[in-house]
């Protein structure tokens, strides 16, 4: 392509591009063109004819080019919109998804009940990746305290990233396999609190399941979790009491044929008001109970 390249000769190239690759060919070849030229959508709709620079043109054909590859459109451009947020993702996180809403939504209702409570409502996120849920709970309740972690050090640096941008300082971020750093807390640090909510979003897709090939730009440490992939779920429903209030709760997602299994293990543990909540698209995906100390 030349230097004299009109937004609209390049749009019509993308398109075919990406024509019969991804659905929505068209909307997203000028979505990328906005982002590539650093202006909204309607802008390069209204001024078609306008030429684009060599620059702009190279960069938005090397985009084009990965994406029509069948890499995720949130990599190419660096961010996610979650829960009205824009976050930013990278290939060290896994891009936050519609459906962990429905996470987000459940954990604000149960840490609004607890305001009535003396103590701050304090909230810990297992598995941050991009932040998306603590942030999200972070964001919307102030006086929340929110602690993320993540065992990985990359999906940290994003999240803090996120929290920054987002100027939200009720949140705190540790590096922690599951309850690793629970157990040899640092000296002083907040991590020997218990919380009155815990959520998480762990890796949930069984090792041999197909579908991971369709997710092969992102984290496998995000998403796949043992042969059933119940392994990370397990984990958590196993330690969590210990690191819960009494009447705490624990929240967690998991795959759309998971729900029973989670339930199951939810009621074994000895948590109480064990119940799921389905997605939009009619998928169990976010079962939860609460926690009684006295119940063991
Ligand atoms: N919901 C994601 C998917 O199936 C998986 C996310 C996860 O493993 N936590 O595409």
């Amino acid at each position: 392509m030349s230097v004299e390249d009109s937004r609209a000769s390049l749009l019509a190239w993308a398109a075919s591009e990406l024509d019969g690759v991804i659905e929505q060919a068209k909307f997203e070849a000028e979505l990328l063109l906005a982002e590539c030229e650093n202006v909204d959508r309607v802008h390069i709709l209204t001024w078609p004819e306008k030429t684009v620079l060599s620059e702009v043109s190279q960069k938005y054909k090397s985009w084009i080019q990965r994406r029509s590859a069948g890499e995720p459109l949130a990599y190419i451009v660096g961010f996610k919109e979650f829960w009205s947020l824009r976050l930013k993702v990278s290939p060290a996180v896994l891009i936050p998804r519609p459906e962990t809403e429905v996470l987000v939504q459940w954990a604000l209702e149960i840490a609004q009940l607890d305001k009535t409570k003396t103590l701050d409502p304090c909230l810990l996120d297992l598995a941050t990746g991009s932040g998306a849920v603590a942030l999200a709970l972070a964001d919307e309740l102030p006086e929340l305290e929110v602690l993320a972690t993540d065992i990985s050090e990359d999906a940290l640096l994003i999240a803090k990233e996120n929290a920054i941008n987002l100027h939200l300082d009720n949140i705190e971020f540790v590096r922690s396999n599951w309850f690793d750093a629970f157990e040899n807390p640092i000296h002083g640090s907040k991590v020997f609190s218990k919380f009155n909510l815990i959520v998480s979003n762990p890796p949930y897709i069984a090792e041999d399941d197909t579908h991971l090939a369709d997710l092969k730009y992102e984290p496998e440490l995000a998403l796949s979790s043992g042969a059933d992939g119940l392994n990370a779920l397990r984990t958590i429903v196993e330690e969590a009491p210990t690191y819960l209030t009494d009447g705490g709760y624990l929240l967690l997602e998991h795959g759309y044929d998971q729900g029973e299994a989670v339930r199951a293990l939810l009621a074994a543990r000895g948590f109480s008001q064990v119940a799921t909540r389905r997605d939009d698209g009619g998928n169990e995906r976010v079962s939860g109970g609460k926690w009684n100390r006295h119940d063991g």
